[in-house]
C-alpha cells in the first residue's frame, strides 16, 4: 500500500522506506490517540505534533518528515512514553529520527548534527567539554566563516568573564573513552 502510494505520488522511492523501517517498528500500533501530543511540553512549538509524526513515519513520509523540526525539538523528557496507552517507546523512536538525520547527512540539520557530534568529541576526548575546542572544531567542520562571526561577540563576552579557558587541552583519552568503545560495539552489533 505504502508503495503503491508513492509510486502514485512520485515523490519519494522504496529504498527511501529503509531507514524507516525502525523506527516504524517501534511505533506501528499507534492507535493515533493523540495522548503523546497531550503530554510533550514542547509540541506548541513542533511543526508536526507527535501524534503527526508517528502517522507520517507509518507512511513512510520521509520528505516530510525530514523536513520538520519535531523530533529536533524532543528534549527526551519521557512523558509521552510513560503515558502512551501502548506502551511505545516513543522518546527512542524520537532519537532515531536524530540519528537517521545525521546517518543521512540532511542538510537542513547539519549544524545542529555537527554541534551535537563535537560536543560528545570533546567529551569523550576530555571527561568533560572543552568550549574552545569544542567550538573550533564546530566551526571548521560548518566550512562557513560567517557563522564563527555571528558567535564572535559572544565568545568575547565568555572570555572576559573568564568562563572559556584558551588553554590548549590534553589531546589524549579520557577514562570515557572505553564506555564510548563499548557503545559504538553494541550499537555495530544490532
Ligand atoms: S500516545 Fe501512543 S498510541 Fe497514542 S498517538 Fe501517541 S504513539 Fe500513538
Ligand atoms: S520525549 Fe520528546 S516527544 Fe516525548 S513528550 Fe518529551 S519532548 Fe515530547
Amino acid at each position: 500500500m505504502e508503495q503503491l502510494e508513492q509510486k502514485v505520488n512520485g515523490q519519494e522511492t522504496a529504498s527511501n522506506l529503509d531507514s524507516l523501517d525502525p523506527v516504524r517498528d517501534m511505533i506501528n500500533s499507534c492507535i493515533q490517540c493523540g495522548t503523546c501530543t497531550g503530554s510533550c511540553p514542547n509540541s506548541f512549538a513542533m511543526d508536526y505534533t507527535p501524534r503527526h509524526m508517528w502517522r507520517m513515519v507509518l507512511m513512510g513520509k520521509k520528505d516530510k518528515i525530514f523536513n520538520s523540526k519535531t523530533f529536533t525539538l524532543c528534549s527526551s523528557c519521557y512523558y509521552c512514553t510513560l503515558r502512551c496507552p501502548r506502551g511505545l517507546p516513543l522518546t527512542e523512536a524520537m532519537s532515531a529520527l536524530k540519528q537517521i538525520a545525521l546517518r543521512e547527512g540532511y542538510t537542513k540539520y547539519k549544524q545542529s548534527t555537527q554541534f551535537y557530534k563535537q560536543f560528545m568529541n570533546s567529551v569523550r576526548r576530555h571527561g568533560k567539554v572543552n568550549e574552545m575546542e569544542f567550538m573550533s572544531f564546530y566551526f571548521a567542520a560548518l566550512m562557513n566563516p560567517l557563522i564563527s562571526l555571528r558567535f564572535a561577540p559572544l565568545g568575547m563576552k565568555f572570555m572576559m568573564k573568564r568562563k572559556i579557558s584558551l588553554a590548549v587541552p590534553f589531546m589524549g583519552h579520557s577514562s570515557l573513552d572505553a564506555i564510548f568503545r563499548k557503545v559504538e560495539e553494541m550499537e555495530e552489533q544490532q
